[in-house]
């Protein structure tokens, strides 16, 4: 009889925890701050980069989800968000090395996820996150380097705001069976201002914002996007290197 009672109880508590509505905080990680660390500077494309964004013309390269003409504000110091939604690679590309500069504005308005919020999205799907975090607290696996709800960066890189910052990332794709599941997951190694800030992460799924991260299969090949979280963060000398 008790050992019924106790499976029953099980039984409640296991399909109650099923069942819970999914509540952003709870993949919200505040269990260690990442130590700071002042950055070094600068960077350029090798020969055998292709040029995503160095001027103006460039931002032909990229469009918006449904295939229309970019609108980001673009000029030869760099392109800029500007509410009209997020951007995307004409190009797909899978695995990887990227190098980006980006700017959060230097007037800081706002505060934790809601201060130079942008992201970089490898394949449509999994964040590499751009926040000011110069003293700006916020959950760690949501600040400037972060696998958005995923993974904290080993250390915060950032510079102040208004200062031009630099991320040069290694993306490998995952690898789906033929069934869809998954064969290998993607994976991260992230260099935030030159300093290692994640170090070869496997991903546990795309980014979401609330619940748990999950695999379904896609193709090998996906778009990059930049993302337009409403902050007019600045963007430049973007290269990428097919792996
Ligand atoms: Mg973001």
């Amino acid at each position: 009889m008790q050992t019924k009672l106790a499976f029953l109880l099980l039984f409640f508590l296991l399909s109650s925890v099923g069942t819970q509505a999914q509540e952003p905080k709870q993949t919200e990680d505040w269990s260690k701050k990442p130590d700071i660390v002042t950055p070094g500077k600068k960077f350029r494309a090798p020969s055998d980069a292709l040029i995503l964004y160095r001027s103006k013309k460039d931002l032909a390269k990229w469009q918006t989800q449904n295939g229309s003409e970019a609108q980001w504000d673009a000029t030869m110091c760099g392109m800029t968000v500007n509410r009209t939604g997020a951007i995307f690679t004409k190009q797909p590309f899978g695995d990887c090395q990227l190098h980006i500069e980006w700017r959060t504005p230097r007037k800081v308005v706002g505060d934790g996820q809601g201060r130079g919020n942008s992201g970089i999205y490898f394949m449509g799907k999994y964040e590499v996150q751009i926040l000011d975090s110069y003293e700006n607290e916020t959950y760690y696996n949501g600040q400037a380097g972060s696998i958005y709800k995923q993974s904290a960066p080993l250390v915060n890189a950032s510079r102040k705001p208004g200062k031009w910052q630099s991320y040069d990332v290694i993306f490998h794709a995952p690898r789906f069976k033929a069934d869809g599941s998954l064969d290998s997951p993607a994976t991260f190694t992230v260099f935030h201002n030159g300093v290692l800030i994640q170090d070869h992460y496997i991903l546990k799924g795309p980014s979401v914002f609330a619940g748990y991260p999950k695999y379904t299969a896609h193709e090998e090949k996906l778009p990059m996007m930049l993302q337009d979280h409403g902050n007019p963060v600045k963007y430049r000398n973007i290269w990428i290197r097919e792996l």
